[in-house]
């Protein structure tokens, strides 16, 4: 089996780090915090003393990491060392930009590259249930996906560099879009004395189904699971709506898009996520909706 270098231990990178080692790869791993490199230790990873270290004769690493600046920095140090012909493979969610320019590093130095961003949460990770959207050459993409089924169940190769984090920000801006047009509703419909259960039994079987009703109810009864039940723990924190909803903005801007709804959505979760809810689960966005009565 290959040898993986896994680089970014966190809430996502610890489980699927953990998930190729259950697959019986030789994971060595890497992260700048003592405390994730002993979870993965204890996951049977190999621990190496810096990201170069860990990628030095790796056929395949896999970075996991907070935003652009990091992966472009670990890249940086990485790909020079990494032997020609081997993968690399970020599955952080950055900017499309930040992406691209991962991309060309990675062909100047002859090493194969996929951008994956995933979907599936840190509960996704755990259970090697995530989505990776990809981006790359067809060649890496086919080297690629053997390695990603251990982690996901859902693999899908979108186009060329930074397809998949393109995929990723428009989906999870549909998703907050969602999420506050949904809030809205249930804030509409206590106001007119429909009860909560009326609401989502009408609107989850008509024109108004959406995941963010069906899989994600922001108030407590109907979606036995979600986090509306469980005082709005994450779940996916408004932090990284907040993150995704930034990234689709500056994406917009950048190309040209007009988004109007994604923009205003980015303004609610901003307002939001500043009051001190930045740890709380981003359906909690249904208390904002309803704080705004009378303001608007
Ligand atoms: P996290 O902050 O828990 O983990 C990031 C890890 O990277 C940390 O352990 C940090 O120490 C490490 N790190 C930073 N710089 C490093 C470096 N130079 N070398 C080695 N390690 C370094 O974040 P997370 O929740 O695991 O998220 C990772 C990425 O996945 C982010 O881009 C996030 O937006 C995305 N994501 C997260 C979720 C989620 O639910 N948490 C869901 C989908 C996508």
């Amino acid at each position: 089996m290959a040898t993986i270098a896994f680089i970014g231990l966190g809430n996502m990178g610890g489980p699927m780090a953990a998930n190729l080692v259950k697959a019986g790869y030789k994971v060595v791993a890497s992260d700048l915090v003592e405390a994730s490199r002993a979870q993965a230790k204890s996951a049977g990873a190999d621990i190496a003393e810096s990201a170069a270290a860990a990628a030095r004769g790796a056929e395949v690493v896999v970075t996991m990491l907070p935003a652009g600046k990091h992966v472009l920095a670990v890249w940086n140090d990485v790909v020079p060392v990494m032997t020609k012909g081997a993968l690399i493979i970020d599955s952080s969610t950055i900017d499309v930009e930040s992406a691209r320019t991962a991309h060309a590093l990675a062909v100047k130095h002859g090493i194969a590259s996929i951008d994956a961003p995933v979907s599936g949460g840190t509960g996704g990770a755990k259970a090697a249930t995530l989505t990776f959207m990809c981006g790359g050459e067809d060649g890496a993409f086919a080297k690629a996906r053997p390695i990603l089924e251990n982690m996901g169940k859902k693999i899908v190769h979108c186009g060329g560099a930074g397809a998949g984090q393109a995929a990723k920000i428009c989906n999870n801006m549909i998703l907050g879009i969602s999420m506050i047009a949904v809030s809205e509703a249930f804030a509409l419909g206590e106001k007119l004395g429909l009860s909560h259960q009326a609401l989502f039994d009408v609107a989850s079987t008509s024109s108004g189904q959406c995941w963010s009703l069906t899989s994600y109810c922001p108030v407590p009864g109907p979606v036995p699971a979600s986090p509306a039940n469980n005082d709005y723990r994450p779940g996916f924190a408004t932090a990284l709506m907040l993150k995704d909803l930034t990234l689709s903005q500056d994406a917009a801007k950048a190309s040209g898009a007009a988004t109007p709804l994604g923009q205003h959505a980015q303004e609610i979760y901003k307002a939001f996520d500043a009051a001190g809810n930045s740890g709380v689960d981003f359906s909690g966005i249904i208390q904002h909706v309803r704080s705004l009565t009378g303001k608007s």
